[in-house]
C-alpha cells in the first residue's frame, strides 16, 4: 500500500524524546509508525493537545524485541500489556505506547487473544474507527486504508467493517464511537454506528469498570459533552451508565462558565438533578472511580444547604475552613450551573474562594497545658469550645485574644 500523502513532520514528531524512541526502534532496519491520537492532531494541526498525549507507536517487533531495543538504547520501559504487545517507553517524562502489530484472534467482546503479525494493513483492519486506523512514518508518510482522513476531516466517527460485529467482538467501541464523537463529529453521528450502539446498549454491562472509566472521563473532558451524552441518552446507552438523569441543564450551564473541564465536576453536574450518594457510590463501583474522586462525588452532590444565593461572606469562610476551597469552588460552580448559567451573583463569592488561605485555630494544646489545665480529655473539648468561638467571631481573635478565651473557659469548667 502506498502512502495516501505526507505531511510536515509535526514539533513532536522531531521531538529528542521521540527521535531517540524511533531511533531505538528502527536500529535494526525495521519500519515504525505513529498511530492514534497524535496522528489525528498532526492531520488536523492539533498540536497543542498532542503536548499532552501519550504517543501511540505500531512496530513488527515482537514486545520482547521492543524491550532489547530499548534496553540497547538505554530507554526506560515498562512491560504495560505484554500478553496484547503493549510496551511503555518513558523518556523525558513522555510516555510511548508501543504496541506490537496484531490481528485479533478470537474476541470475547470484553478482551480478545491476539496473534502478532507484520502486515500492516492487517493491523490497521483490527482498529476501530476509520480516523484511528491512520499511521505515519517518522517521516510523515501517512497510510490511510479506508478514508480515514476524509472520515476526519468530515467529523465523521465512522466504524472499521460493519459496525455491529465490531462491537459485538469488543463492547468497548460503542463507549469509544461517542468518545471519538464528542472530539472530532461534527453533525448528527454516523447512522449505522450509532444504530449498532443502541442495539448493544445493555452490554456494557459486561465491560471492566476500568475500561469504562478510561473511556467515560474522556468523553467528559471533551469540548461539548452535553450535546454527546444528550445523544447517548436517546438511544439508552446512558442509562446503562449513570442512573437516573433526567437532563443534561446544569452540565451545559457548568460548560457555560468553567474555566478548565473537569471531567468529575461534569459528572456531578449531569448527576446532581436526581443523583445522591447512593448514586455516587453505583457510578464509582462500575467505573472503578479511585477512592478521592468517588469521595468527590459524592460530596458535589450533596452540597452543604446554605451553599446558595443567600451565602454571606461569613458563611463562605465558614465553608471554607471547614471543606477547603477547592471543595467550596465545586459546590459554588454547581449551584451557579444549575441555574442554567444565569448566577453571577456566585461569582465574587468564587473568586473569593479562589484567593482563600487556610487558616489555622492561633492556640493548640500545649498552650492549654501552660496555663495549668492538666492534660486529658478536658483539653480537647476547651480548644473546642475555643475554636466555636473563633469562628463564630469569624476567625478575628488573635492568638491572645484566644489565650483569654482559653482561661475563661477553663476557668468556667472549674479547672
Ligand atoms: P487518545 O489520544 O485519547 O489516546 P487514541 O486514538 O490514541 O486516543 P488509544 O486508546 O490510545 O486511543 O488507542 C490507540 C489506538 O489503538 C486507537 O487509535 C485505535 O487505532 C486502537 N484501539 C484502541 N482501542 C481499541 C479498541 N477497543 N478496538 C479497536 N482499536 C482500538
Ligand atoms: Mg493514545
Amino acid at each position: 500500500m502506498k502512502p495516501a500523502r505526507r505531511i510536515e513532520p509535526t514539533e513532536w514528531m522531531r521531538a529528542d524524546a521521540t527521535r531517540a524512541v524511533v531511533d531505538a526502534l528502527t536500529a535494526d532496519g525495521q519500519e515504525i509508525r505513529f498511530v492514534g491520537g497524535s496522528v489525528r492532531d498532526a492531520l488536523l494541526g492539533g498540536g497543542n493537545t498532542t503536548a499532552h498525549r501519550d504517543i501511540d507507536i505500531a512496530t513488527p517487533h515482537t514486545p520482547h524485541q521492543v524491550i532489547a531495543l530499548l534496553d540497547n538504547a538505554g530507554i526506560k520501559n515498562i512491560p504495560t500489556g505484554l500478553a496484547h504487545g503493549t510496551v511503555t517507553a518513558v523518556v523525558d517524562g513522555r510516555h510511548f505506547e508501543i504496541t506490537t502489530l496484531r490481528i485479533d484472534v478470537e474476541t470475547h467482546g470484553r478482551h480478545a487473544d491476539v496473534a502478532f503479525t507484520d502486515d500492516w494493513q492487517e493491523d490497521a483492519a483490527r482498529r476501530d474507527f476509520t480516523m484511528n486506523a491512520l499511521s505515519c512514518t517518522p517521516e510523515g508518510d501517512l497510510y490511510d486504508p479506508w478514508d480515514g482522513i476524509r472520515d476526519l476531516e468530515a467529523g465523521r466517527v465512522r466504524f472499521v467493517g460493519d459496525a455491529e460485529r465490531r462491537i459485538e467482538e469488543d463492547h468497548l467501541r460503542l463507549l469509544r464511537f461517542f468518545r471519538f464523537h464528542a472530539w472530532y463529529g461534527k453533525g448528527a453521528p454516523d447512522k449505522d454506528g450509532l444504530a449498532a450502539c443502541a442495539a448493544w446498549a445493555p452490554s456494557l454491562a459486561k465491560l471492566s469498570g476500568e475500561r469504562i472509566q478510561r473511556e467515560m472521563l474522556k468523553l467528559l473532558a471533551a469540548p461539548d459533552p452535553a450535546a454527546v451524552i444528550d445523544i447517548m441518552a436517546a438511544n439508552g446507552v446512558l442509562a446503562e451508565l449513570v442512573p437516573g438523569v433526567s437532563d443534561t441543564a446544569t452540565l451545559r450551564g457548568l460548560q457555560s462558565i468553567e474555566t478548565t473541564a473537569d471531567p468529575v465536576r461534569r459528572l456531578a453536574a449531569l448527576m446532581r438533578s436526581s443523583g445522591n450518594a447512593a448514586a455516587a457510590a453505583k457510578v464509582a463501583e462500575q467505573w472503578r472511580l479511585s477512592n478521592r474522586d468517588h469521595e468527590r462525588l459524592a460530596a458535589l452532590l450533596s452540597p452543604p444547604a446554605n451553599i446558595s444565593d443567600d451565602l454571606e461572606w461569613r458563611g463562605l469562610r465558614r465553608e471554607l475552613y471547614a471543606h477547603g476551597g477547592e471543595r467550596v469552588i465545586d459546590w459554588l460552580m454547581l449551584a451557579w450551573a444549575e441555574r442554567a448559567g444565569d448566577g453571577e451573583t456566585l461569582r465574587p463569592m468564587i473568586e473569593q474562594a479562589r484567593q482563600w488561605r487556610p487558616v489555622t485555630l492561633p492556640v493548640k494544646g500545649t498552650d492549654a497545658l501552660a496555663l495549668g489545665i492538666p492534660s486529658g480529655p478536658e483539653v480537647g473539648e476547651m480548644l473546642e469550645a475555643v475554636e466555636h468561638w473563633w469562628i463564630a467571631e469569624d476567625f478575628a481573635p488573635t492568638r491572645d485574644e484566644c489565650l483569654d478565651k482559653l482561661r475563661v473557659v477553663a476557668a468556667s469548667r472549674g479547672s
